[in-house]
């Protein structure tokens, strides 16, 4: 252990730096000195370490709307190509909206033929048989 590491652990022992200083055989301001770089030096390290956590929630976020975006586009494709009919007349079923026509979606599943889907709130509406 070197001087000045000696400094920061007696210091956080209790030790006044008074003593320190005469422990060490040194000036008093020396020993401040050694002890005010140390705190410097981690308030430096905790500052970056704070910063990196920040980027590092900043780009797992970034990574999340990307991944959401993604998602709501394949979907996007997906209902496009598998609308058979945009314009089916059917009153949305819930009471917060106003939708008159909806779309007939092809279903993805087999024993289902295909659903309706609200053309103003996108919500599920009903399924539909196969016919005949
Ligand atoms: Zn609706």
């Amino acid at each position: 252990m070197n001087q000045r590491e000696y400094t920061v652990l007696k210091k956080e022992e209790g030790q006044s730096f008074n003593q320190i200083a005469m422990d060490l055989k040194v000036d008093i301001f020396q020993v401040k000195g050694w002890y005010i770089d140390e705190i410097k030096k981690r308030k430096k390290k905790e500052d970056e370490e704070q910063w990196k956590r920040i980027e590092d929630d900043s780009i797992k976020h970034k990574i999340k709307w990307e991944e959401d975006e993604t998602e709501a586009y394949n979907k996007l494709i997906w209902d496009t190509h598998h609308t058979e009919n945009w314009g089916v007349e059917h009153d949305c079923r819930y009471d917060d909206c106003d939708g008159k026509i909806s779309r007939k979606v092809l279903s993805h599943y087999e024993n289902k033929y295909a659903f309706l889907e609200c053309s103003l709130c996108g919500r599920h509406q009903k399924w539909l048989r196969y016919s005949k």
